[in-house]
């Protein structure tokens, strides 16, 4: 399989330019015109919302692909870089060349987009791609193969559906770069097994991501901004507000408030709310429900094995070695904590494994600063939640256990392109010098000229 697909790319069929754009206006025309049976099949997943599967799988993916086609002749372009004077004379540049074929494995939160919003990068660059869907996601999986299948030949873009055997068999091939979209013990696995081929990887990973309200905080805004981006896909999306900081000050009226927007969102019953997501399998049902300590329920907390469905939740006092803040929750369960000292809560969150994102709620620009440059975390918003992920232009990816690599946008293109370094150089000006025999009096001038004794 991988053979043919090595085959193409060595044909150069992928490396010109209209190609490339060709290549962008199928996907798009693809994703358009079937959007109502993505909808469908991400319905029938994930019972996500139809304005939620438009806004966070559709448009998303059809704003990074008009992103790169109107970038994409200035990316291809080499970077050019002045000589410095002892160098000279030659012109210096990197160019952009496309690393072969690549592996892009893919999770079932955002099962279409997170497929997909590799691939643009991947094609946009000159790839040639196998895409690994997720087998959790089985309507939307069978959809990217139907759909791929017709837009692309098979040796240039080839879906292989699958659980853990397929994609094991799918590492154990040497591909040119593996790009992976899941948790943090599968990013594990697929790293050792991109070591045997010395394979660079993409690891798109999770993690808990805080939240931090700070006494100067517009409390009605952030209410109902963090209870839009907690249960937005009912808290299954990987840079959703794990847990939240409240100043000590403000704990009553900010749970007031939660509430209250909770129900304004999703009704009384979150239940009969047709905008509200259910959990993707028993499996994940049953792991979020044993989270809940009910001594600490003050809000919701209600569920339906049958329809997978998990209320929307608040748990409050919460404390750090609680055991819903073990790992990443990925479940519409908010737990609620308390500081009273900024400086030393961004202390407590760096002594653990860095967060994919991070959020702060403050009017107050010192503030502003010590988050952006004391935190360590991969990307966030200040006032607000997830949207940062939207900007085409800003590089989204995590470190330490939330991942390692970047992409959307230019640095998309840049992560599936090898940067190769060229000095173009001329006959004219060739120093004697540089070539042995040396002579001590040319060393002693190198010496002075460099201040060395
Ligand atoms: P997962 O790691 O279980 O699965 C991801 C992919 O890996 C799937 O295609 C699956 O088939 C494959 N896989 C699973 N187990 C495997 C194994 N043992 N060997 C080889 N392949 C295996 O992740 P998930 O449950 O699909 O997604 C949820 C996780 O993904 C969360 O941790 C979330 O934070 C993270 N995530 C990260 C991003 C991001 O962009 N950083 C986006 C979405 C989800």
């Amino acid at each position: 399989m991988l053979q043919e697909l090595q085959n193409y790319f060595k044909s150069g069929a992928t490396l010109p330019y209209s190609f490339r754009q060709e290549s962008l206006s199928k996907l798009e025309k693809m994703v358009k015109e079937n959007s109502t049976q993505i909808c469908e099949a991400l319905y029938k997943d994930l019972h996500k919302p139809e304005q939620e599967s438009i806004l966070s799988e559709i448009v998303f993916l059809l704003e990074e692909i008009k992103f790169a086609k109107k970038n994409l002749k200035n990316w291809m372009k080499p970077d050019t870089f002045s000589t410095p004077l002892t160098l000279m004379p030659a012109k210096s540049s990197v160019h952009f060349q496309p690393l072969g074929v690549v592996l892009i494995i893919a999770p079932w939160n955002y099962p279409f987009q997170l497929a997909l919003a590799p691939l643009v990068a991947a094609l946009a660059a000159g790839n040639c791609a196998v895409l690994k869907p997720s087998e959790l996601t089985p309507h939307t999986s069978k959809l990217i193969f139907q759909l791929i299948s017709r837009t692309y030949s098979p040796d240039y873009v080839k879906v292989i559906e699958g659980g853990v055997q397929e994609t094991t068999s799918l590492l154990e091939q040497k591909f040119d770069h593996i790009f992976f979209t899941g948790s943090t013990p599968v990013g594990r696995i697929v790293m050792q097994a991109a070591v045997k081929n010395l394979t660079p990887v993409t690891l798109e990973l999770g993690g808990k991501s805080p939240v931090i309200v700070c006494e100067d905080a517009d409390l009605d805004l952030c209410a109902r901004r963090l209870v839009w981006a907690k249960f937005y896909n009912a808290g299954q999306t990987c840079v959703a507000p794990d847990y939240v900081f409240i100043h000590e000050s403000l704990k009553d009226e900010f749970i007031k408030k939660l509430i209250k927007e909770i129900k304004n969102q999703f009704g009384q019953e979150a239940q009969k709310s047709q905008d509200f997501s259910r959990i993707v399998n028993p499996k994940n049902w049953s792991r979020v429900l044993d989270l809940i300590d009910p001594s600490t329920l003050i809000y919701g907390g209600s569920s339906d094995q049958e329809t997978l469905y998990i209320e929307p939740t608040l748990l409050y006092p919460v404390q750090w070695d609680s055991l819903v803040m073990k790992d990443e929750i990925f479940g519409p369960l908010l737990p609620i904590l308390t500081f009273s000292d900024f400086s030393k809560l961004i202390q407590q969150i760096n002594d653990r494994p860095r967060p994919l994102s991070a959020y702060l709620f403050s009017s107050s620009p010192k503030k502003h600063t010590e988050f952006i440059e004391k935190l360590h975390f991969g990307g966030g918003c200040i006032n607000d939640l997830l949207i940062h992920l939207g900007h085409p232009e800003l590089p989204f990816g995590g470190l330490g256990e939330s991942g390692m690599g970047s992409y959307h946008g230019v640095t998309g293109f840049k992560t599936m392109s090898h940067a190769k370094s060229i000095m173009r150089r001329y006959g004219i000006f060739d120093f004697s010098a540089r070539y042995a025999p040396y002579e001590s009096k040319t060393l002693n001038l190198i010496k002075k000229l460099f201040g060395l004794k």
